[in-house]
């Protein structure tokens, strides 16, 4: 068991979540004072770190296979790659 920095509500290790302060101290919260200290509750922000983590490899993935389509097939695949890798960068985006 641990308690909260903030709050000193006795939280379990699940519940714990780890808050860096503004000097790069670390300090170990509950989820009513992240949600306090973040103005966004820890699952909206764990979505939001997801999906964005997502999207990345999705666009990293996009390009890999644009440059691959670019050097195989040449430009206009390529071309059309890097279209499609905007197209879901953008959409996305729109989800969030
Ligand atoms: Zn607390």
């Amino acid at each position: 068991m641990l308690t909260c920095q903030k709050c000193g509500k006795v939280i379990t290790e699940k519940e714990a979540l780890v808050h860096k302060e503004a000097k790069n101290e670390q300090s170990i919260i509950c989820p009513d004072c992240f949600k306090a200290a973040t103005g966004v509750d820890y699952k909206t922000f764990a979505f939001r770190k997801e999906s964005a983590k997502q999207t990345f490899f999705a666009v990293i993935f996009c390009l890999a296979a644009t440059i691959y389509a670019f050097i195989e097939k040449g430009p206009i695949y390529g071309v059309f790659g890097i279209a499609a890798t905007i197209l879901i960068y953008l959409f996305a985006s729109k989800v969030k």
